[in-house]
């Protein structure tokens, strides 16, 4: 391999290949019993979920966007009701919200952490409750690029307001705050499996974490159609919904090495960490936290900087990725549910300068080796601007 070689922004085959055997072994086994729906391996899954991350009860399902949806789904969340959520993540975050016909309250974000703002949640809710056209029903705190949600603020919020707190962990499944992994934060969490996240499948899949198990029941039951104790009583109305047996089974082989994946994922953020860190500014570690790393993501002084780095970064054969280049409230899709008169001032600027560098298991340390060194050379340019001390706070 030339050391010019591209370099992978997300490298599947080099992950199947680690895996070897056992990944097939498990793949074998569910095409020989042929229980390619709520298989075997689905309950085993489930567990493993339930004992990696503490939860009392875990249910697999179809995407993690659908687990979003049946969490809103068994608290009955429609017209009429404001579901809260950071206006810098993912739109599954906030579609499930408007396909129910409730309506999205978006949150500004940190600067530092880009997690969502409790002072701006404290406003947005104050201002909707003045309002008074809609009732505060839901927070869904999102624990975005694998780092975790401000947990204890956003639970004290939740209490005050009396209103449900969810979490959306489809980027930090793996991930720990106060040493313990995340997945009882709030009353549900939800999970993805999509192949990108940290716990990837090899297709769609998701879960919800819960220690609340009337609510567990409820998830199992909207994800088969809203079935009873029978297939054929159906209670409510539900959804496909499911996990497939095939997925769990990937799963079960790459939870064996999760662990091992995480540390590496570590490793690497600490090395671009030390490397980067006079010249972007690097991610702002969350006290008492340690990342699933699933985007490592640096902010540039300005937009010229971003793209002149992005462009100077490909010619090197290095892949970045901006997540997220606009806020959910100025999307097109989002842009008639959002009050204009209200502007998300971090949100709206985040995306202009921010960029997230490769970082998965796979890499190498040579690769590891060119990115930085990539990077360095692009500010070893007269006229590139490192980012200031101002600018980093
Ligand atoms: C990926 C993602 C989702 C949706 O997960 P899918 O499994 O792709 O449906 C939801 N929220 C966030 C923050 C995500 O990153």
């Amino acid at each position: 391999m030339s050391d010019k070689a591209p370099i992978s922004f997300l490298d599947l085959p080099r992950q199947q290949a680690r895996l070897g055997a056992p990944l097939r072994a498990r793949i074998d086994t569910v095409l020989e019993h042929c229980k390619f729906v709520m298989g075997p391996e689905v309950a085993e899954l489930e567990s493993r979920l339930c004992a990696y991350s503490g939860a009392q009860h875990a249910v697999s399902v179809s995407s993690g966007t659908d687990a979003l949806l049946m969490v809103l789904m068994a608290e009955e969340i429609g017209p009429g009701d404001a579901v809260f959520l950071p206006a810098f993540t993912y739109t599954a975050t906030a579609e499930v919200v408007l396909l129910l016909g409730a309506t999205p309250v978006f949150v500004d974000v940190d600067p530092r952490s880009f997690q969502i703002d409790p002072a701006s949640l404290r406003d947005r809710l104050a201002s909707i409750r003045a309002q008074g056209e809609l009732e505060p029903r839901v927070i869904i705190g999102v624990d975005l690029f694998g780092q975790p949600a401000p947990w204890a603020q956003l639970r004290d919020i939740a209490e005050a307001e009396d209103v449900l707190l969810m979490a959306d962990c489809a980027q930090a499944f793996g991930a720990s705050l106060d040493g313990q992994k995340l997945g009882r934060e709030a009353l549900a969490t939800t999970l993805s499996f999509f192949p990108s996240k940290p716990l990837g499948a090899y297709g769609d899949g998701g879960a919800i974490l819960t220690d609340d198990a009337e609510r567990a029941a409820l998830y199992r039951s909207l994800r088969t159609h809203g079935e009873g104790r029978t297939r054929y009583e159906v209670l409510r109305i539900g959804l496909n919904g499911r996990l497939d047996t095939l997925q769990a089974a990937i799963l079960l082989a790459k939870l064996d090495v999760f662990e091992d994946e995480l540390k590496r994922r570590d490793a690497i953020a600490s090395r671009y960490d030390a490397a980067l860190s006079g010249l972007v500014q690097t991610p702002y570690r969350i006290a008492h936290s340690e990342s699933a790393w699933a985007i490592y993501s640096i902010l540039l002084p300005d937009a010229a900087t971003r793209d002149a780095l992005q462009a100077s970064l490909g010619d090197a054969g290095i892949p970045s990725v901006v997540y997220y280049p606009r806020p959910l409230h100025e999307q097109p899709a989002y842009a008639e549910h959002h009050d204009e008169t209200v502007s998300l001032p971090v949100s709206e600027e985040l995306g202009a300068r921010i960029l997230a560098l490769p970082l998965h298991p796979e890499l190498t340390d040579p690769e590891i080796d060119r990115v930085i060194g990539a990077v360095q050379a692009f500010f070893s340019q007269a006229d590139a601007k490192p980012v200031t001390q101002e600018q980093g706070a």
